[in-house]
């Protein structure tokens, strides 16, 4: 074999990320009132608890009254081959595009699956895995009411969150409202539910149409009567059964949104939720930090839109103005402090000292031009402790300025940063009274008395959590992975619960990808090989047999560092290709894989990228077999439902997310043709190698079974389909509290 060229410039090294930008100090806006210098203030205090590295590996994991979760205890070993998936058409993806193409007009008619997922308890549906196989008089026939066919999504089984998490049915199927003691409701509805109805006082830019104000009527689940049946030709579908929901008005306060501030997978989540709550026709706006490395080349029209802001702070306050513009379509506020605490001037998103006030000001500043514009959302959607302090604003200061109306949902993307922080904050922002606040069943830090806690004040005040899986739900209440926040999360357990994100099907989809050259389906997947090709051409590894193994993602302990290092290796000695691309801030780490990627400079068959490549990352879910995500925790973790959506097989340790989209072709309870990847349990190398051995096992020795399990993982339905509808249901069961 050709001993592969040194490659010490290779076109993919875009050399190491840059270090975080200093902060920009050029000042080009005015001072603010307060002439303050927030930066100086005393540093974040670090929540004590640890990881959850080491969890004891005990199985079966199971909720408290011992429903089994899926996809928790995998016995390990060698396996049974699973016979041969039928050959189906694919089910669910086209009925994912169907509900689709239906959620686009405002008013739709729900689809069967829509149904399903609207059942009573905001947490109802799951992943839909594909559906084996149904009779063409299964497929075509209407019942004997008319009502549409069965649903090609088989029954989704109940699931931990609705056992252990969810934000609890009732033994009726009706969500039970909890408790004031369990829940200082914040943000009173008024006596009718209305708004002041005050009108936006903004003019909308050219082009966007006035933000009009839904109606507050009463949200009804209407059933309407099914059509009389009709003869219809065999191919046309039966007329659906008609269910409206009366469209609302959403806005999402964010730090991150793909792909113009993208630091994770909350940015994704954001770009992708939106844009399916306004397909199924409701109002939908976003508000987000004026950063000043945003991708300026993805916002369109962007326009003044209130120049007059100012935001309380300090003693004084702070002017802001307030851009329009579309990302994609997605309507968009950015907000811009002028003062000289330079708040989102400073070359990244993340990484200050003044992290916290930074964005306790731009929670702040989200809620007060909501107030000031006249904008009166039924669901204010807030994203991690970055704007988990608007609930609180809304409750401890709007309310009694009149904005009575907005619900608050608040998605928790990941436990581990929380905003911790000290009694500094309450001075800032204007929420006096700290005996108030530092309160145990406020914002008081679990962990540390003198400490606040604002992802705590965020779950208190919202009237709903979401977390992005129901199993991370469970194991951030009930097995210690909650960062300390596990007494809070029991308290309000009745308004907690678990979504599984979904990911964007056009940005993620192998039969149009524009980063890939060769296009393919679940029926056209050798179109895959092409790709696999490309990515050897374009990393200068070896055209052989081999397999490739991946991995992408930050390069943060959370992902199992040490895991995908031993996996390299022992991918190498097993016979097959590895591939990464990740990058960190943390210089250390970052250097630690350079040296590792210096030394596998000569191998043909391994390449590490050490930087931040969209481009790259599409081809790679494209051109390899199999996804590594070893994480030591992973709330929900998007890799390995892109990898899926591209028949790249993931290979994942159980946890979180991840347990809840992966089921092992050897060992899982799931159907055979429900089957999608290779699953561990333990967080060690032996558990790695229990996994990734035998996915290549299968790779060398049994094609046709590898092939079908790509198959299977290509037919999940991993769109915002679902989740979109899950999110849905929240705001209307938080509305009619
Ligand atoms: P997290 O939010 O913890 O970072 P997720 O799996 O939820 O992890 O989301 C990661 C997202 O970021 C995926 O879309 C992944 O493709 C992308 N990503 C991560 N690292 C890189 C990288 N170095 N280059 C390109 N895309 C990346």
């Amino acid at each position: 074999m050709a001993k592969k060229p040194p490659r010490k410039d290779k076109p993919t090294d875009r050399g190491s990320p840059k270090a975080p930008g200093t902060p920009n100090t050029n000042e080009q806006t005015p001072r603010s009132r307060t002439g303050r210098d927030t930066r100086s203030w005393e540093p974040e205090i670090k929540a004590s608890s640890e990881g959850p590295a080491g969890r004891p590996d005990t199985k079966p994991a199971e909720s408290a009254d011992g429903t089994k979760l899926p996809g928790a205890s995998q016995p390990t070993g060698g396996g049974k081959m699973p016979a041969k998936a039928p050959d189906s058409k694919p089910a669910a993806s086209p009925a994912g595009d169907r509900a689709r193409a239906r959620a686009a007009a405002p008013g739709r008619p729900a689809s069967p699956a829509d149904s399903a997922a609207a059942k009573p308890g905001p947490m109802a549906s799951k992943p839909t895995p594909p559906k084996a196989e149904a009779s063409a008089a299964e497929k075509d026939a209407p019942t004997a009411a008319g009502k549409p066919p069965a649903t090609p999504m088989p029954a989704v089984p109940a699931r931990p969150a609705e056992t252990a998490t969810a934000p609890a049915a009732t033994a009726a199927g009706t969500p039970k409202a909890p408790t004031p003691e369990e829940h200082p409701e914040p943000a009173a509805k008024g006596a009718t539910g209305e708004s002041t109805g005050a009108q936006p006082a903004i003019a909308p830019p050219p082009g966007q149409p006035t933000p009009v104000r839904p109606p507050a009527a009463e949200i009804e689940v209407e059933q309407l009567e099914p059509p009389p049946a009709v003869e219809t030709a065999a191919t046309e579908e039966p007329p659906p059964v008609v269910r409206h929901l009366p469209s609302i008005y959403i806005v999402h306060i964010t730090p991150e949104m793909a792909p113009v501030a993208k630091v994770g997978g909350l940015a994704d989540v954001v770009f992708g939720l939106t844009r399916e709550l306004a397909i199924r026709g409701n109002h939908v706006e976003i508000i987000m930090p004026k950063y000043d490395n945003m991708r300026y080349d993805h916002i369109w029209g962007l326009t003044p839109a209130y120049n007059d802001l100012w935001v309380p702070w300090y003693e004084g306050a702070i002017h802001c103005s307030v851009y329009f513009g579309f990302v994609h379509e997605r309507k968009c506020f950015f907000i811009e402090p002028h003062s000289q605490d330079n708040f989102f001037n400073r070359g990244s998103i993340y990484g200050f000292n003044d992290d916290v006030l930074r964005y306790a000001f731009f929670a702040r500043a989200a809620v007060e031009f909501l107030w000031k514009a006249g904008k009166h959302p039924d669901i204010i959607h807030c994203h991690d402790w970055q704007t988990a302090l608007v609930p609180v604003y809304l409750y401890e200061i709007y309310q009694h300025l009149g904005m009575t109306h907005p619900r608050v949902c608040l998605t928790i993307h990941n436990f581990k940063h929380q905003g911790v922080t000290g009694g500094e904050l309450l001075r800032a922002t204007g929420l006096h009274h700290p005996e108030r606040f530092f309160d145990y069943h406020r914002l008081r830090d679990t962990h540390n008395a003198h400490a606040l806690n604002i992802l705590k004040g965020g779950i208190v005040y919202s009237n709903f959590v979401a977390t992005v899986s129901p199993r991370y739900a469970f194991e951030t209440k009930d097995q210690g992975q909650g960062f300390g926040l596990e007494p809070t999360l029991h308290t309000h357990h009745m308004k907690y619960g678990g979504v599984v994100n979904g990911i964007d099907y056009d940005v993620w989809n192998p039969e149009v990808d524009t980063h890939t050259p060769a296009h393919y389906s679940v029926d056209t997947i050798e179109g895959k090989y092409d790709n696999k090709r490309a990515l050897r051409h374009r990393l200068m590894l070896a055209d052989n047999e081999k397999p490739i193994v991946a991995f992408i993602g930050r390069l943060d302990p959370q992902k199992g560092l040490d895991l995908v290092r031993h996996a390299i290796f022992y991918s190498l000695e097993r016979g097959a290709q590895f591939v990464l691309l990740g990058s960190s801030p943390d210089q250390g780490i970052n250097a630690d894989f350079w040296g590792l990627k210096r030394m596998l400079n000569d191998s043909p068959d391994c390449h590490l990228e050490i930087g931040f490549d969209e481009d790259l990352a599409h081809l790679i879910y494209a051109g390899a077999d199999m996804m590594l995500v070893p994480s030591r925790f992973e709330p929900c973790g998007l890799t390995q439902l892109i990898a899926m959506r591209y028949g790249t097989i993931p290979v994942v340790r159980s946890v979180g997310g991840l347990a809840d989209t992966v089921f092992d072709k050897d060992h899982s309870h799931r159907a055979l043709h429900e089957r999608n990847g290779y699953v561990f349990e333990n967080y060690d190398q032996t558990g790695l190698e229990s996994a990734l051995g035998r996915a290549i096992a299968c790779y060398f020795n049994h094609p046709e079974h590898f092939r079908e399990l790509m198959k299977n993982a290509m037919r999940y339905d991993y769109s915002w389909n679902i989740p979109g509808q899950d999110y849905l249901n929240i705001y209307h069961y938080t509305r009619n509290r």
